[in-house]
């Protein structure tokens, strides 16, 4: 085997990683976990690098508990990908 880590995910070097590939890194480390999940909305748990985020998603508004000041934060992002939400595309 010489694949190691990312499996296709195509991320190299961690210096431009967007927040969108943050967010597929934190899905596939397991760090994002759905705590639950209802038609209005979801609530998300990310293990994130220095601490646990609680991401709380609905429609046309989601918040997250850590201090990033943009709109949409990699623990969102990564939230909307697991709760798949039908605003999210489905890269998959
Ligand atoms: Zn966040």
């Amino acid at each position: 085997m010489t694949r190691s880590g990312t499996d296709g995910l195509g991320i190299r070097g961690r210096g431009r990683e967007t927040v969108e590939q943050k967010a597929h890194r934190l899905l596939v480390t397991g760090a994002v976990r759905a705590v639950d999940v209802a038609e209005t909305g979801a609530l998300v748990v990310v293990a994130g690098d220095t601490g646990r985020y609680e991401v709380e998603l609905s429609p046309g508004r989601s918040t997250c508990s850590c201090p990033a000041t943009v709109a949409r934060c990699s623990h969102v992002i990564a939230a909307e990908l697991i709760a798949r939400l039908p605003d999210s595309e489905d890269a998959a």
